[in-house]
């Protein structure tokens, strides 16, 4: 009969099957399992990891973002870290969220913005003097490749900002192909696939989500490819600024990025309690298939910056926001 392998011997087979799977998933765009199998491999993970701390290991994939970029595009390194979320897989997990919050912050009194998570990819996109300089990919969260051209091709990210825009201002946010350009960009490799064929070639890979389509849009050597594979952005978050008005809260942080030119997502909602904030996630996962992008789980962030602060960061994510993760779903 097989046994249990030690728990010594069980964290060392999930880190390298995780290290793995985050190659396939951030390098190549081209995962070998579910979403759903990988978070439950990472989820052990860190079961297991928290029952023996004499385990622990700073190289661990569980402490780390994403994996180093593998590609031919220079390096960017990130002058503010771009890090993950922490995830929450049920309403408990959400609550015991809210209650680390509520012990940080010695009971103060608390909003959240709630917003979607949208299955794209995270990037940084740099401007000096209101002028696009810069746009790199997370990578693993200190250094990301540098899509600058790529990104430049995406009509609704601005070029240029106003004229009272500070002098250095990094929008991160996320890209993604939404479901009609998939749609589109399926048919299309589809039918020159059946060419190949009829020539005798090797018909392509066709991504299988438009996670994985947009990914690899955006990782183009030719900006060209990428223009006509239609992506599309959302803003949410600030990294390296200067000469910055001050902003309070997460809410003004999203006005002030629309009045600056960038898309915003109109579903998010600024509310008071954590239930609230349930009831949000809810009406998310229930609505998920009327929207025109993919999402696998809404963010639930605390809105007073001055609070984000004293709560700081773990290793790989803010203390301050939570992803509620959806129940997982058969992709085809
Ligand atoms: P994550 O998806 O758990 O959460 C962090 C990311 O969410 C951020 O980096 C950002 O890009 C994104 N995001 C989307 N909307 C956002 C919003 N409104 N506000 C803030 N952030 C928002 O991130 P992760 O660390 O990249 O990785 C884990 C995810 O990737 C999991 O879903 C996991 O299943 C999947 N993954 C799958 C495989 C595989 O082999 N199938 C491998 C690696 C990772």
């Amino acid at each position: 009969m097989a046994r249990n392998p030690s728990p010594k011997k069980r964290i060392e087979e999930l880190r390298a099957q995780i290290s793995h799977h985050n190659e396939q998933y951030y390098g190549t765009d081209a995962p070998e399992i579910s979403d759903a199998e990988y978070d439950l491999l990472l989820r052990e993970l860190r079961d297991l990891e928290a029952q023996h701390p004499e385990l622990a290991d700073e190289q661990s994939p569980s402490e780390s973002v994403g994996a180093a970029a593998i590609t031919t595009f220079d390096p960017v390194v990130h002058r503010v870290p771009m890090t993950s979320l922490d995830n929450a897989m049920d309403e408990s997990e959400l609550r015991a969220w809210g209650e680390r919050v509520a012990k940080g912050l010695d009971g103060q009194p608390v909003r959240f913005v709630c917003e979607l998570k949208i299955d794209g990819l995270a990037i940084s996109i740099r401007y000096e003097n209101g002028v696009l300089v810069q746009a790199a990919t997370r990578g693993d969260g200190e250094t990301g490749e540098d899509v600058t051209h790529n990104i430049r091709t995406i009509g609704q990210i601005p070029l240029r900002l106003p004229v009272d825009a500070p002098e250095v201002l990094e929008v991160r946010g996320e890209v993604y192909m939404p479901i009609n350009a998939f749609q589109q960009f399926k048919a299309d490799k589809e039918r020159e696939n059946e060419q190949r064929i009829a020539q005798g070639k090797k018909p392509e890979a066709v991504p299988a989500n438009p996670r994985n389509a947009g990914a690899g849009s955006l990782r183009q050597k030719d900006p060209s490819v990428t223009k006509s594979r239609n992506l599309a952005f959302f803003a949410y978050q600030l990294g390296e600024t200067q000469g910055m008005p001050a902003l309070a809260s997460h809410h003004d942080t999203l006005n002030y990025l629309k009045q600056l030119g960038f898309p915003i997502n109109p579903e998010h909602k600024l509310v008071n309690t954590l239930e609230q904030a349930e009831a949000f996630c809810a009406n998310a996962e229930a609505n998920r298939h009327n929207l025109d992008y993919e999402i696998d789980g809404a963010v639930v962030k605390l809105d007073d910056l001055a609070q984000r602060e004293q709560l700081g960061f773990t290793s790989r994510a803010p203390r301050w926001a939570i992803a509620v993760k959806f129940a997982p779903e058969e992709r085809n």
